[in-house]
């Protein structure tokens, strides 16, 4: 039989070779989540593991208590203020083993095995960061590509004469370039760029440039750029990135029909064109809103979530397709 170390098993047995009593072992199962058939049945069993101890070197050798000691008064078990945060008695949520300090992690807040906790379905934060660890995303393609011709609009300009504009371009150019190379200074000359980029507009009395600063923004709290630049990022947002990479695209697309079949009645009010966009656009996120809601699992492993969204577009396709339908209905009326 083999018993890994920490398990409630295991542990009774060492209490037990340590001489516990019975109703010590008992007490120490219970406290550990065991209900009393579990408790009983570990008890036969550390009874009969006993017996597979090596036996004692001489016949009047202290023999181990026996199981059936007489119960002795004892403390209740306190919990151990030291105690692991994942108990004995969790066990895995997808697998369902015990689970020990050393032999579990919690994913998201959920307790697994180590080995279930290294599933690339169980673990999706982490496979999404060991994905795209270390390597280009859009935004860095983004300031690379543009990074030559900023560079060569502000050399034009110093070849002009020298100017604050000209050196503040060629800098701004030189910065979405080390960008593009994943140095950690790139972040920082990224920034730097923009924030004395605006400034200086502001103080010549230009408006800034707001396409620099907002793509700045956006870049530098991007969690994918984050992960290029090799940045530990929170498994939350990790979870939060991965869910907008593979999200219940149906529920997506309905939420979004729906709005535009409302949006689209109320902006042609009246007109034949709103009832007939009305009522096909209703149509069509009505359709996508029930397959969105078919489609979300709550309970897979990553789970499909989008069921807000797919309610919002299934009613407000409803609510369109029937205006929609009324209008066409009173359209007909008038033309016959
Ligand atoms: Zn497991």
């Amino acid at each position: 039989m083999i018993v890994s170390a920490g398990t409630p098993f295991a542990e009774a047995v060492s209490m037990h070779r340590a001489g516990a009593t019975t109703l010590a072992i008992r007490d120490r199962l219970r406290a550990l989540g065991l209900d009393e058939e579990a408790v009983a049945l570990l008890l036969a069993a550390v009874g009969a593991r006993a017996s597979d101890a090596p036996a004692p070197e001489a016949e009047w050798g202290p023999t181990p208590a026996p199981l059936s000691a007489a119960p002795e008064p004892l403390a209740p078990v306190a919990p151990s203020v030291d105690a692991p945060p994942v108990t004995f008695a969790t066990t895995c949520a997808r697998c369902g083993v015990f689970l020990t300090g050393t032999s579990s992690a919690l994913v998201l807040a959920t307790a697994y095995c180590t080995t279930c906790a290294a599933r690339p379905d169980v673990n999706y934060p982490r496979a999404f960061r060991d994905a795209h660890w270390g390597k280009r995303d859009g935004w860095a393609w983004f300031f690379g590509a543009l990074s030559p011709f900023i560079i060569l609009a502000g050399v034009f300009g110093l070849l002009n004469g020298p100017s604050v504009t000209g050196l503040l371009v060629s800098f701004t150019g030189i910065a979405w370039a080390m960008f593009w190379t994943g140095a950690q200074a790139g972040r920082i000359a990224l920034v730097l760029a923009a924030v004395v980029g605006a400034t200086y507009n502001v103080v010549s009395g230009i408006f800034p440039n707001l396409f620099v600063i907002v793509c700045t923004a956006l870049a530098m709290t991007n969690t994918r750029t984050k992960l290029f630049f090799e940045i530990e990022v929170s498994e939350a947002e990790l979870a939060k990135a991965w869910l907008n990479v593979h999200a219940n695209r149906f529920a997506q697309w309905a939420r979004g029909f729906g709005i535009v079949s409302l949006i689209s009645f109320l902006a042609w009010l009246g007109t034949l064109w709103a009832a007939v966009a009305t009522t096909s656009f209703g149509a069509i996120a009505v359709v996508l809103g029930v397959i969105g809601l078919r489609t979300v699992n709550e309970q897979a492993q990553p789970p499909i979530g989008g069921k807000r969204s797919a309610v919002v577009g299934l009613t407000c396709g409803a609510i369109s397709a029937l205006l929609g339908a009324i209008g066409l209905l009173f359209a007909t009326k008038l033309l016959s």
